[in-house]
């Protein structure tokens, strides 16, 4: 982060923390020196930047195993109280957004939406029949 007292002509940038990296330093750095800071602890661009993509990462991950869980809950709800036959309009009071599946299958000009715990086949533009799947996907 601090100056090097150098050129920056090739305008180099650290990936962290945007900072310039000096042209003498080694062209494969992508990041600031690590520093030991005056209380003992290292600052490492390089580690921080990893950490960071790690973590959203992971809470990408977790995100989407939410949604899923969600929607598992919402559908069986749905299915529990209105049968296998429902209405787009049920979906939507339900919130279960049908582009939100894992995946969708083209089947004769409609579509069957897979989720984890079930499968929405669509009837017509309005209607679907939900199957439980066996075993979760
Ligand atoms: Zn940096």
């Amino acid at each position: 982060m601090k100056p090097h007292g150098s050129a920056h002509t090739q305008g180099r940038q650290c990936l962290h923390c945007g900072a310039p990296i000096a042209d003498h330093i080694h062209k494969g750095r992508k990041f600031c020196e690590r520093e030991v800071l005056a209380d003992g602890s290292v600052q490492s661009c390089k580690d921080d930047f990893n950490a960071r993509l790690r973590k959203e990462r992971d809470e990408s991950f977790r995100g989407r195993t939410a949604l899923q869980k969600r929607l598992s809950i919402a559908i069986a709800a749905l299915y529990k109280n209105k049968g296998e036959r429902v209405t787009t309009d049920d979906l939507d009071r339900y919130e279960i957004p049908l582009e939100d599946a894992l995946r969708q299958e083209p089947k004769g000009g409609l579509f069957d939406f897979y989720f984890h715990h079930h499968r929405l086949e669509q009837l017509s533009m309005t209607h679907l029949k939900i199957h439980p799947h066996a075993h979760p996907l």
